[in-house]
């Protein structure tokens, strides 16, 4: 509903439904199962299911399960969980790959009787050897002239189990002296003596990406088979494919500029190194940029989509400042997240002049221009807690610089009392333990009377009734502005101060109905939320999301 120039896909899709070229458009999003998505594929699947949307399509969710080797159900699961939390609905039943492998396998055959394919027996060396390079032509391999028939009973033994791993393969007969390396006799089918988490034990050979994924495309009726940057030069045979075979439609490839992060690395097999040797407390670890990461440290999928947005969609790369995506989070939770309070560093402050067992209950908006989101009601009694940084002793620094609680100043309980700082209790080291304090009458919503000026408003909780909770703090998972570049190893820029973890925090008594995963601001300090993993009902650990403002910004 914006005014926003179209990006070139949807140029593309616009055009071709003018033209009566489509009457209907079909995107997918392909991942393999082969690890958690992350902020990369949010992009993929933002983009797809957009197309989908804008157009009055349809988008499918398949899985590209063609390499059972690195391929598991956890990550199906995963991969759906995280596409509809984004808010997306894909057409009809997830598909799969694996269930057009009886297709497949005729096509194979098909190509075979064509004389367009055939089994070849070069080692994985020599056929590398044989394939040259970009400004040395390939030469033929010696098994590349033999008959249909033989083809045809090679084939078999491969499909039955007869050869070993890597023993032989299915390639096309194209063109050894192209420009263009993909299509120097591309392998079809590898051998994987491997089950399946779809198929089980039912095949021993797969087909490759390449003789796959078109194909797929085809079967589906996809229409416009978006894919990055880096398969363009394999555009060529996903045409000639298209081309030689008897496929039902005939979708056409385009492809965009992959999304990449600073400060972050989008790469399942990074990510999963990260994951099996222990960096990470997993897969959803908050500091991980794995959709199932950040959705665990408190991001909202509307931010996540406004990102994407934002950040549009290009034929060429270039990275992306990891502030703009965490600009939208906090753009996105000031707007939605309840107001709380939690002392991170509780320092008891006790109100002399309040009675010993009142309670008052102060009230106050869950979000201060949100009326819809009701109130809360905070108890205020003569023991408190304030954060041991909102109080000083130093009368010497300045209004300006210090806006909270000076030894014989005033300063505003958010939503409460106006207090001064009557005296600082130490221990034997000279520690303060414990302010005396005196509220203010009648400061409660009002301005005190002339001649008081608080220095600020701070945070508090009731120190009789609040919550003990554990708060995890979070930095940058990497020092490094590029932590893979080059040949940087990125687990050398690992941040060893990513993760600070505070116990004995004080949080307001309303947060015991804190929702996982449900972000709130905590007034002052940031937006956090319960952890979905560490929380449990006699303890309450929360995330930190996002801090207030941008602390990297220089
Ligand atoms: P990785 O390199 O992390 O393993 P991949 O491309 O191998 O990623 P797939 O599961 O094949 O992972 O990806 C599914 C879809 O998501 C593909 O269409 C792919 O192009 C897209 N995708 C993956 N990474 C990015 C990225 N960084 N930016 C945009 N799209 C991406
Ligand atoms: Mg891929
Ligand atoms: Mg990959």
């Amino acid at each position: 509903a914006t005014s926003k120039p179209l990006n070139f896909l949807e140029q593309i899709i616009k055009q071709d439904l003018e033209s009566g070229k489509t009457s209907k458009v079909i995107t997918r999003f392909p991942p393999e199962p082969n690890g958690y998505l992350h902020i990369g594929h949010a992009k993929s699947i933002c983009l797809n299911f957009g197309l989908a949307e804008t157009f009055g399509g349809e988008c499918n969710l398949r899985f590209d399960d063609t390499n059972p080797a690195k391929e598991e159900l956890e990550y199906v699961n995963a991969i759906k969980d995280d596409v509809s939390w984004l808010g997306f609905h894909w057409a009809g039943d997830v598909r799969y790959a694996s269930s057009y492998f009886d297709t497949l396998y005729e096509w194979a055959l098909h190509l075979i009787r064509e004389g367009k394919a055939y089994v070849c027996h070069l080692t994985a060396d020599e056929a590398r050897e044989h394939r040259g390079w970009a400004t040395k032509p390939g030469k033929d391999s010696p098994y590349r002239e033999r008959s249909v028939d033989e083809n045809l009973t090679e084939f078999e033994k491969m499909r039955a189990g007869e050869y070993d791993e890597g023993a032989c393969s299915l390639r096309a007969k194209i063109d050894m002296t192209s420009s263009n390396m993909n299509l120097r006799d591309p392998m079809l089918y590898r051998i994987r003596k491997q089950s399946h988490h779809q198929t089980g034990d039912k095949w021993c050979i797969y087909p490759t990406y390449d003789f796959a994924h078109g194909q797929e495309d085809a079967i589906e009726g996809v229409t416009h088979s978006i894919c990055t940057l880096e398969f363009a030069d394999h555009r060529p045979l996903y045409e000639w494919f298209i081309e030689n075979l008897p496929v039902p439609a005939q979708p056409v490839q385009y492809e965009f500029a992959r999304l990449e992060l600073n400060y972050t690395v989008t790469s399942k097999r990074k990510l999963k190194q990260l994951v099996d040797e222990g960096h990470v407390d997993g897969w959803n670890d908050p500091r991980m940029p794995t959709i199932s990461g950040m959705r665990r440290r408190g991001y909202t999928p509307a931010s996540l989509r406004n990102f994407c947005d934002m950040i549009g969609v290009t034929k060429s790369g270039s990275t992306i400042d990891v502030g703009q995506l965490e600009f939208c989070v906090r753009d996105d939770l000031n707007n939605c997240a309840p107001r709380a309070m939690c002392v991170l560093d509780p320092l008891k402050v006790t109100i002399r002049n309040m009675p010993d067992a009142e309670v008052q209950l102060m009230t106050q908006a869950v979000h201060p221009n949100r009326d819809e989101m009701g109130s809360r009601e905070l108890p205020f009694s003569r023991d408190l807690y304030i954060d041991r940084s909102d109080f000083t002793e130093d009368t010497s620094l300045s209004r300006k610089k210090f806006k909270r609680l000076v030894l014989g100043e005033y300063v505003r309980l958010r939503g409460a009392y106006v207090i001064k700082a009557d005296e600082a209790v130490k221990d034997e080291q000279g520690n303060i333990i414990e302010v005396i304090a005196s509220l203010v009458e009648g400061t409660v919503g009002e301005n005190p009377p002339e001649g008081i000026k608080p220095r600020g408003v701070i945070h508090w909780v009731d120190a009789n009734d609040s919550l003990d909770c554990e708060v995890r703090l979070y930095d940058r998972l990497f020092n490094d502005a590029a932590p893979d570049a080059g040949d940087k190893n990125f687990l050398d820029v690992l941040n060893p101060d990513s993760l600070k973890i505070l116990t004995g925090c004080k949080a307001e008594k309303s947060l015991a109905s804190a929702a996982v995963e449900q972000a709130y601001q905590f007034e002052r300090e940031g937006y956090f939320c319960l952890d979905s993993k560490l929380a449990s009902a006699d303890k309450l650990v929360f995330n930190q999301t996002i801090g207030l403002k941008d602390n990297w910004a220089n």
